[in-house]
């Protein structure tokens, strides 16, 4: 057992103790009285979270000139709760993505590398949000991406890849939780609205507020925002009707795919003209709407975008990412203040990138005379380019991710696609100016069709290092964000191990009554941690 009986404790205990506990018990509506004090379960993911991108967060708060934070809330969360290392790998494989490592910790079950919510043997593997519905409990998934992608689709659906975000739609809609708040309304609006000036089309606009892209993925007619009404979900696509909204079972959707990534988020601030509702906000929300279930709840919250800007290689915007998803937890390290009734986990599906900062021998420091009783007045000179500190400035004054900068790119009439204005574009919206030959450079090699074997355009000269390790890079046209990552590694101190997943170990971290989080101290696996919460949920 993770957790004491209230009567053990009380035995152990001085009086005062006790009185404090039977505090603690009153507080707990609806407490089953089993002796487990926990009603809600609370689990948070930064996809693609590594060690070195909550390390990133860490360096900016200490020591940027003047942070957005006071404090980091993993720093809150180490020094009020416990700290674990999370071993993250699937099944007979070193590497794990994102739908495998869901689906692993979403149901303690070992997956199979692309498989949603199903064990390595292709069977169902129930998820512990499933077993908290089934106690009857409230339950939710909130996330910045698209609430059908593999994070949150692993809570909520049996399926035999992650791509079959339509299928995964409906079965979200089936397993009905009663909050879930994200992106993606593609996977939920019928075929038909692909067609201008269709009446379906006309109405989910009218009924959507015009603000959301009409493009459907679907390959049928099913409405499922219809069936979702019908069900007695609240529907809301923008922050208004989101703030508005009272009901107990809410389905909000509010972009066609992603929701803003972590710069646009920035950029957008609390203004009124910010249509999507935060990362934030929805966590507040779903939080006030699940808390009034007398059964507790089991909620998931997902910063889903660090994993998109690391993928790109975009150090820029996974600060902004890291200091969005910090935020969403400061809010429930809020909710949960003199709370001993709910139990918090914040961890990783994996690190995204094989990111870091490293010395290079470009840009060596000068020496400079020290006075210290060691150097008397000597030369103090290290052999390399260890970093500036300030480099974290320029990082957090990025204007436009570097999805948002080729997108701008790919905008422009197809003349107007040249070197000197994606130096432009990149000079304006970022601190590490390129030149024009890095840019034709970045170009050059999207010409190159870099994966065609033996294409031979792509030479080792021009680009040695994408050249030997191409493999290593799966996104296609996205290879331009990692070579403009590339590019300005010399004045970054940025460096980047391939376009993908690292198997480095993540961090877990506890936040709860300690009889509770205890379990959650030294090195597991996603699937060991997922069974300690299990347990307390059943
Ligand atoms: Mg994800
Ligand atoms: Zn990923």
């Amino acid at each position: 057992m993770m957790y004491k009986s209230l009567l053990t404790v009380c035995t152990a205990t001085l009086l005062a103790s006790c009185t404090t506990m039977e505090e603690v018990k009153d507080k707990a509506v609806g407490s089953s009285g089993d002796g487990s004090k926990i009603r809600n379960v609370i689990v948070m993911i930064g996809d693609g979270m590594g060690p070195q991108q909550v390390g990133l967060l860490d360096s900016y708060v200490r020591y940027a000139s003047d942070p957005v934070l006071d404090s980091s809330a993993f720093d809150r969360m180490a020094t009020e709760g416990v700290v674990g290392i999370s071993r993250t790998e699937s099944n007979k494989v070193l590497v794990v993505d994102s739908a495998a490592s869901a689906t692993q910790f979403a149901s303690g079950k070992l997956a199979g590398s692309e498989m949603i919510g199903a064990d390595y043997e292709g069977n169902r593997a129930v998820s512990m949000l499933e077993v908290a519905q089934a106690k009857g409990k409230a339950v939710g998934l909130v996330s910045d991406t698209r609430l059908t992608h593999a994070t949150p689709a692993a809570y909520a659906a049996h399926q035999q890849h992650r791509s079959l975000e339509n299928e995964i739609a409906a079965e979200m809609l089936d397993t009905g939780a009663d909050v879930m708040l994200s992106g993606g309304i593609r996977h939920w609006l019928p075929q038909g609205v692909n067609e201008e000036g269709s009446a379906v089309r006309q109405e989910l606009e009218a009924l959507t507020g015009g603000t959301i892209s009409m493009s459907s993925k679907r390959k049928d007619d099913r409405n499922l925002l219809a069936e979702a009404s019908e069900a007695g979900y609240d529907l809301s696509f923008n922050r208004t009707d989101l703030a508005a909204s009272t009901g107990d079972r809410v389905l909000g959707l509010y972009s066609s795919s992603g929701m803003l990534d972590g710069i646009a988020h920035t950029q957008a601030g609390n203004g009124a003209e910010r249509v999507q509702p935060s990362l934030t906000e929805m966590t507040a929300k779903a939080l006030s709407v699940l808390e009034d279930d007398e059964d507790g709840f089991f909620l998931m919250v997902e910063g889903g975008q660090i994993d998109w800007a690391a993928h790109n290689n975009d150090a820029g915007t996974m600060l902004h990412e890291m200091i969005k998803f910090s935020d969403a937890i400061d809010v429930v390290l809020d909710w949960m203040k003199d709370r001993d009734d709910t139990l918090l986990v914040v961890s990783a599906d994996h690190e995204t990138g094989g990111f870091g900062f490293a010395y290079s021998r470009n840009d060596l420091p000068e020496g400079q005379p020290l006075d210290g009783d060691v150097f008397h007045g000597e030369q103090y000179k290290p052999n390399w380019n260890f970093g500036n500190v300030e480099t974290l400035d320029r990082l957090y004054e990025q204007k436009l991710s570097y999805d948002g900068i080729f997108s701008q790119f790919d905008s422009l009439d197809e003349s107007q696609q040249t070197p000197e204005n994606l130096r432009m574009i990149v000079n304006t919206n970022t601190e590490f100016p390129i030149t024009l030959a890095q840019a034709r450079r970045v170009l050059e090699t999207e010409l190159n069709v870099y994966y065609v074997p033996d294409h031979g355009t792509l030479s080792a000269e021009r680009f040695p290092l994408m050249h030997e390790r191409k493999a290593f890079y799966v996104y296609g046209s996205g290879i331009r964000k990692n070579i403009l990552a590339s590019v300005v590694a010399e004045q970054s101190n940025v460096v980047w191990a391939s376009d993908n997943h690292s198997s480095t170990p993540v961090y877990l971290f506890a936040m709860g009554p300690d009889e509770t989080t205890d379990a959650f101290k030294g090195i597991l696996h996603t699937t060991d941690w997922a069974n300690e919460i299990i347990a307390v949920l059943d």
